[in-house]
């Protein structure tokens, strides 16, 4: 049976998890806090007391941990992944990680005859749950097609934008630009609501008109609402999300103050609840100044 080993069982990596078991894998998983296992381990997963141990065997180790620092840590850290990968196998990054952070795992893991290919995803942890990501890939066409068997299971979209790193450069810009839209959305929202606009109105027309992004109409009628119930992502993750891609962009073009702004914004967000979802900036930007 292929060994695959899982780590980083959060909203997201929990549900892609279980979906390597419903695919037949052998699945070994382990993540910072266990409890969030107990169930994946209820329905065949093998526990490991450490990334190394779960790596032990396995044909492929795939991570999905919050960010730059905990994918150090996972992989190349005391008991990481990588002390125990077997040559040749493959080290497949989910994780929204900076775009020198991918590099320098792709580097320090091929010194140790490893492959790591970058696999950031979109979609909520539902789709995460179904195999219903869009995977957003960088890794030479071989690597891929050698990663495609594990890749299966939790995506339905395969989008190889080149060599390693590339996904996480599409990734970020992709974030980026959802931060700008949501911080914006959330100005607008409140500027209506201090016009007394019938907010019904409002919600419905954002919507449904022009401005009807993804990103906008999942969060117009829910900071109408101010109903965050189910928070999928946090400001802590939008935060980070954007100022990784504000780092790439002065490399890239360092002009961007509209994405400078929507950084300052969540920097706001973070500060006040980093694990609140990321819409409740309506409630920041709705406070009296
Ligand atoms: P989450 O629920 O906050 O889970 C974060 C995971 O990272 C948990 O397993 C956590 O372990 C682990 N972790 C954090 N710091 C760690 C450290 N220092 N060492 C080891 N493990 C550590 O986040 P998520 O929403 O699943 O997001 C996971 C990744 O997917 C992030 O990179 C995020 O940007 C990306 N993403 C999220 C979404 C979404 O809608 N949520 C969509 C696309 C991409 P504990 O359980 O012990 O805290």
């Amino acid at each position: 049976m292929t060994k695959v080993a899982f780590i980083g069982l959060g909203r997201m990596g929990h549900g892609m998890a279980g979906r390597y078991l419903d695919a037949g894998f052998d699945v070994a998983v382990w993540n910072r806090s266990k409890a969030k296992a107990e169930d994946l381990i209820a329905r065949g997963a093998r526990w490991a007391s450490s990334p190394a141990e779960a790596a032990d065997g396995a044909d492929a180790v795939v991570t999905m941990v919050a960010d730059d620092e905990a994918s150090r840590a996972v992989w190349l850290g005391e008991n990481g992944a990588a002390a125990k990968m077997k040559a040749g196998s493959l080290a497949i990054e989910c994780s929204t990680v900076s775009h020198q952070h991918a590099l320098d795992m792709a580097r320090e893991l091929r010194g140790r005859s490893l492959t790591y290919i970058d696999c950031p995803v979109t979609g909520l942890p539902q789709a995460a749950a179904s195999g219903k990501l869009t995977l957003l890939v960088g890794a030479d066409a071989a690597d891929l097609d050698r990663a495609k068997p594990y890749l299966a299971p939790i995506g339905d979209v395969i989008r190889h934008f080149g060599a390693v790193g590339t996904g996480t450069v599409f990734k970020l810009i992709n974030n980026l630009m959802g931060a700008v839209q949501i911080a914006s959305l959330a100005e607008g929202v409140a500027m209506a609501e201090q016009a007394g606009l019938d907010m019904n109105l409002v919600a419905e027309a954002l919507s449904t008109g022009a401005v009807a992004s993804p990103q906008v109409i999942r969060h117009s009628k829910r900071m109408v609402a101010r109903d965050f119930s189910g928070a999928s992502f946090t400001a802590a993750l939008r935060h980070k999300d954007a100022a990784y891609a504000v780092k790439l962009a002065e490399t890239l073009l360092p002009g961007v103050p509209v994405s400078r702004a929507a950084l300052a914004a969540y920097e706001k967000a973070k500060a006040n609840a980093p694990d609140d979802d990321e819409g409740q900036m309506i409630e920041i930007v709705s406070r009296p100044k």
